[in-house]
């Protein structure tokens, strides 16, 4: 599944450099598909095609969030979550309406890096 970040974070900004899917931005920040990926455009479920450059609403104003789209609970890269192992508060949390195999988690990292 992926992991989402409650509203006990305290803004530290530790978790976000270390995300290999760049999937982690600063509450207000706008996140782009293409940003730490190798996307050009995407394709949305409803049939709608997205330029990866072009800058998506904040999912928080208030805390650093994690984009669930870009999130692989860090599968392909490293043994467990890195923002879960750096969080000082320990927000970094499964989202339980998120669930996915590694199978699809896999799939996910293929998509956003072309491998
Ligand atoms: Fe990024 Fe890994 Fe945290 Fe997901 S679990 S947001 S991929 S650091
Ligand atoms: Fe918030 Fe934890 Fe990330 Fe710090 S490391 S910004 S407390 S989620």
């Amino acid at each position: 599944m992926a992991i989402m970040i409650t509203d006990e974070c305290i803004n530290c900004g530790a978790c976000e450099p270390e995300c290999p899917n760049t999937a982690i931005y600063e509450g207000g920040v706008e996140w782009t598909w293409g940003g730490g990926t190798s996307l050009k455009q995407v394709t949305l479920e409803d049939g709608s095609v997205v330029d990866a450059t072009a800058k998506q609403q904040p999912i928080s104003d208030e805390f650093y969030y994690i984009v669930t789209a870009k999130c692989t609970e860090c599968n392909g890269f490293h043994e467990e979550p890195q923002c879960a192992a750096v969080c000082p508060v320990d927000c970094c949390v499964d989202d339980p309406e998120h669930r996915e195999t590694e199978a699809e988690l896999l799939g996910k990292k293929a998509f956003m890096h072309g491998e």
